[in-house]
């Protein structure tokens, strides 16, 4: 949450966001430096390892670029996600590159930049970069990105390593992946790594992860391989209403310590929504209010083509209004989609609003304007970054005239 109020007014930082609307068409996100650095520094001061940060929450190069002063890795999982992080200069040696469908020219681009680690998720996919990387006349860094069969305990949509999911592979086929790299030449191991799920709040499933993960470490050993990096993966769980809790560091920090005293290789976490979920909020005007069946819709111009969380995961993001009232009443907040799951809050409490008003929905700064889309062609989002009492438009609001125009209409149907 990072909107305060001060006599009234809503402030990000040093910024009133009254004033960003009318300066700024709605809806659009709007980040706080101070709150991604506080949070970034919060973690690193608390746990011993290197943090790799998941582009793919939120790959703005305004957020890279505060990712790369603050000295942070990027976790990538495409080639458009790489150049992003390679264009804001994060060191080739400081990125990963995961994913478990990449492409030809993924590889040959990752190869191509020198990046730390390849990490590789099919026996398939080891062949494909030996015969790239022979092409290329390069010897690659790869990592094993394992399936270790562990349930998170996580929304199924959000889960990725129990054995039925596709992410990883199988833990049982390790041996026969260590063979296999011996026999390709162009492959050098580097690490194994896992990630099994977002929003892990339990601390007992790191220590699974942790578990699974030595004796991981233990069969690549066996198998005649030492490696250099141990990846366990991002999932940290943030709080999005008061029955969460967020994931203890001091607890994690106790974990890691007491499991990996003294080991011949580094650790390394790549978290994306804890570093930026709670940094950011999404501004959206209120188009239209109407009751039906007695319940009261406030029909906003944010909809699941801004933030589609709520609408694929049923999740939950606190909204407050900007605009107080001492009459308070119950509201549905849906967005302007032609789909009856654009729902971004049902049956919360708000000062009464009006057409017209502005709400803020909350601990949007991860998977909100990476996930926005063109549907029922809108236009994608403007994104604003607010450092002390600045703020800089970090991405303009997208224009309709630039979406119709990728449309091309064969010959044989103009006239
Ligand atoms: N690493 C990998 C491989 C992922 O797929 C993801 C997210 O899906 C993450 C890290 C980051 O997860 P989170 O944002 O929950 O920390």
């Amino acid at each position: 949450m990072t909107i305060l109020f001060n006599n009234e007014k809503p402030f990000v930082e040093g910024v009133n966001i009254n004033e960003l609307t009318s300066i700024i068409a709605t809806p659009f996100y709007v980040y706080s430096q101070k709150s991604i650095t506080d949070t970034y520094k919060k973690l690193k001061n608390s746990i011993n390892a290197e943090i790799f940060f998941s582009v793919k929450a939120n790959s703005n190069l305004a957020i890279l670029s505060l990712m790369k002063s603050l000295g942070i890795g990027a976790d990538v999982v495409s080639s458009g996600e790489l150049k992003r992080a390679i264009s804001v200069g994060i060191p080739s040696e400081k990125i990963i590159f995961e994913g478990v469908g990449k492409s030809k020219e993924d590889i040959e681009y990752a190869i191509n930049n020198n990046i730390r680690q390849i990490n590789i998720e099919s026996i398939e996919e080891l062949n494909m970069i030996n015969v790239l990387a022979k092409s290329l006349e390069r010897k690659v860094n790869i990592g094993v990105r394992l399936n270790p069969n562990i349930d998170g305990q996580t929304l199924d949509k959000i889960s990725t390593g129990r054995k039925t999911d596709k992410f990883g592979i199988a833990f049982d086929l390790l041996p026969e992946v260590c063979s296999q790299i011996k026999i390709l030449k162009q492959l050098c191991l580097q690490g194994i790594s896992c990630h099994i799920g977002s929003q892990i709040h339990n601390i007992k499933v790191f220590e699974e992860i942790f578990n699974k993960m030595k004796l991981a470490v233990k069969i690549v050993d066996e198998n005649g391989f030492s490696i250099k990096h141990l990846d366990l993966g991002g999932g940290f769980g943030v709080a999005y209403n008061k029955a969460e809790k967020e994931l203890s560091l001091n607890e994690l920090s106790s974990l890691i310590n007491s499991f990996f005293q003294n080991t011949t290789y580094d650790i390394s976490f790549e978290p994306g929504r804890y570093l930026v979920a709670k940094s950011g909020v999404l501004i959206t005007k209120i188009l239209t209010s109407k009751t039906n069946a007695s319940i009261n819709f406030l029909i906003t111009d944010a909809g699941m083509q801004t933030l589609l969380r709520p609408a694929m995961y049923n999740a939950y993001h606190n909204i407050v209004a900007l605009t107080n009232n001492n009459i308070k009443k119950k509201y549905t907040v849906a967005g302007p989609i032609c789909e009856s799951s654009d729902i971004l809050a049902k049956e919360i409490t708000l000062p009464q609003q009006q057409t017209g008003n502005y709400l803020a929905i909350c601990d949007t700064g991860a998977y909100g304007a990476v996930m926005s889309s063109n549907y029922n062609s809108k236009v994608l989002p403007a994104e604003i970054l607010v450092h002390n009492n600045r703020f800089s438009i970090i991405r303009n609001q997208e224009k309709i005239s630039d979406i119709i125009a990728k449309d091309i209409i064969p010959n044989w149907l103009k006239n």
